[in-house]
């Protein structure tokens, strides 16, 4: 007869809640080794893995809350143990079961998205006002492009830019594109790795069923949360569009001959993968072949880029926690690009985009150096 350890029940539950793959960890510790939070404070993977195995895992600890999933350590993992998996089961749990707690800002952005469909808590009616003077076009079956710029280039009023950018480089070019309407919602990928599952359910299903009815066969994103779960997360609920990054697009218009930036801009530029883009999705060389293109900007690379790159910090719902100064990756991520000696952090994802910069005014650095995602960077060079 097999003995029930006293603490079975919590491995029950998070094995239930999809961390099947925990089953695979022989507690090397090479998880722990690469996390990039031992950079600012300790966060054990490995023993959470372990208590997750054995049915100790202490589900009020803040440390369910701490992982960006920036895929480091599964990257690392010799038993290629899907940790972000577990991370989610976890954090389901506490979600689903009411056990333990959820922090308060992540609460307040998972009641806005289930509310009214986008983290900000903004009216879904204004999803589409940032493009209000730039004579963007409703999206009907036949246009070529949906362009879909994410909840925050949407609504934040500092990051508004970068769909606007995008929207000037497409009237530019003549690109036949549209937005799709404003029952759209927001993409679901980080409230999915915060553990609600029935939300990202919800949001997926209304947004599969709108571009299914809109007409829509390719979708350009601006982010590259968007495009993970458009890519490989929608497909198994039903989805059938294709998905690219605006990087991916203009890298493909550069490649063509269509996009030729003629203006300089004669800035030292270094460029900051985003964890979404790079390591969870391959994507390194068409974000740098899109900045190559604009003449008299130099490139220049971190010491560890690409697939070994810092994350900014904003991923697994963590863009909507408060990390405390000293804590945060994006303040590390500056320094290295001062250290540099970079005009520019060039960037991809709109969470990027908010942590450098806040990374950049509350370091001081505002006199120093920019963060400007590469939609607007391609724009000034038009
Ligand atoms: Fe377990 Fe993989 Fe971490 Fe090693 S690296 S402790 S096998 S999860």
């Amino acid at each position: 007869m097999e003995v029930l350890s006293p603490y079975k029940e919590a491995t029950d539950v998070i094995l239930e809640a999809g961390g099947e793959p925990l089953k695979l960890c022989y507690q090397c510790g090479l998880c722990t080794g690469t996390c990039p939070w031992n950079l600012v404070r300790s966060f054990l993977v490995r023993r959470m893995m372990h208590e997750a195995q054995i049915g100790a895992t202490d589900f009020g600890s803040e440390d369910v809350w701490t992982c960006v999933t920036c895929r480091a350590c599964v990257q690392r993992c010799p038993r290629g143990v899907e940790i972000i998996d577990v991370i989610r089961a976890i954090r389901r749990s506490v979600a689903s079961l009411g056990i333990g707690v959820i922090p308060d800002a992540l609460r307040i952005s998972a009641k806005n998205i289930a509310g009214v469909g986008n983290p900000l808590g903004e009216a879904p009616e204004k999803r589409n006002d940032w493009a209000q003077e730039l004579k963007v076009k409703d999206f009907a079956a036949g246009t070529d492009v949906l362009y879909f710029p994410c909840c925050v280039p949407s609504y934040d009023a500092d990051v508004k830019v970068v769909a606007r950018s995008t929207a000037a480089i497409f009237n530019k070019l003549g690109i036949d594109y549209g937005l799709i309407s404003t029952e759209a919602k927001c993409c679901g990928e980080a409230i999915r790795k915060a553990g609600h599952e029935d939300t990202f359910m919800s949001l997926a299903q209304n947004n599969i069923e709108l571009f299914s009815k809109s007409g829509v066969k390719t979708a350009v994103v601006a982010s590259p949360h968007c495009y993970h779960t458009f890519k490989n997360e929608y497909p198994e609920l039903g989805a059938n569009f294709e998905v690219l990054h605006v990087s991916q697009y203009l890298a493909s218009l550069v490649e063509q001959g269509k996009l030729k930036p003629s203006k300089k801009i004669e800035k030292k530029v270094i460029y900051a993968d985003p964890c979404y883009l790079g390591r969870h999705n391959e994507i390194y060389d068409e974000p740098r072949s899109v900045l190559r293109s604009i003449s008299g900007l130099e490139l220049v690379e971190f010491i560890d880029a690409r697939d070994q790159g810092l994350c900014c910090g904003g991923g697994g719902g963590r863009i909507w926690m408060d990390t405390p100064k000293g804590e945060r990756f994006s303040d590390i991520r500056t320094e290295q690009a001062l250290e540099k000696g970079a005009d520019v952090i060039a960037v991809a994802c709109p969470y990027c985009v908010l942590n450098y910069r806040d990374s950049v005014l509350s370091m001081g650095k505002g006199e120093s150096i920019q963060v400007k995602d590469i939609t607007e960077l391609v724009a000034e060079a038009l």
